[in-house]
């Protein structure tokens, strides 16, 4: 059974976890070793096999997958999608945004979790920028919603989770609905302007 978290502004921004007293606290919190990801909007996905001695590792990925117990997976978040994928045996932490959206880094995370025995795979995603809220100028409405038309919202509007859903159909996926926007309780980028990142943490 996979354990998940997400936190919020109050528990303070994790954009820097490498050396952060915050990232360590983290850890405590779940007991576990705590593996970060370095994204770049990418599709690259790190796959973790191994124990690590380090209470913290930071990896150049937009996508992690263990199928180890106790190594805890996070992604950092402001507006953009923190997808966490559970299996019995696998589990996956995943930064998507728009970008990622295109780039299907997703789906390269589901094609690793399958490599390592994964089945009945769903995902739950936690606090981002939502479909009212998420405008883009209408060149790029126009581009994005011509291969990816579940996202295509209200008037150059982009909602990322349908077009996540979409993307990855037969997998079940929760919202927990929380808009980074307009919930204060969360770090966005959209809103204020602000580099602060929340994460999603998913172990075994
Ligand atoms: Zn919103």
């Amino acid at each position: 059974m996979a354990r998940l978290l997400f936190t919020s502004r109050h528990f303070g921004s994790l954009d820097h976890p490498k050396n952060s007293d915050k990232a360590i606290n983290l850890s405590r919190l779940i007991g576990t070793q705590l593996n970060f990801m370095n994204q770049s909007h990418g599709n690259q996905i790190v796959v973790i096999t191994n124990k690590s001695e380090a209470d913290i590792s930071v990896y150049e990925s937009d996508g992690l997958v263990t199928n180890q117990a106790n190594v805890a997976l996070a992604v950092q978040v402001a507006d953009c999608m923190p997808l966490l994928l559970l299996s019995k045996n696998v589990v996956a932490a995943v930064h998507v945004g728009r970008k990622g959206l295109l780039n299907q880094v997703a789906v390269n995370a589901i094609v690793e979790m399958k490599k390592l025995g994964a089945e009945q795979i769903s995902g739950v995603v936690g606090p981002h920028i939502c479909g009212n809220c998420y405008e883009v100028d209408p060149q790029m409405f126009g581009e994005i919603t011509k291969d990816y038309p579940a996202t295509a919202g209200k008037t150059n509007h982009l909602n990322l989770f349908a077009g996540l859903a979409d993307q990855l159909k037969g997998i079940e996926l929760k919202n927990l609905g929380i808009c980074t926007k307009e919930n204060v309780n969360y770090f966005s980028h959209r809103a204020y302007g602000e580099a602060g990142r929340q994460v999603g943490v998913i172990s075994l």
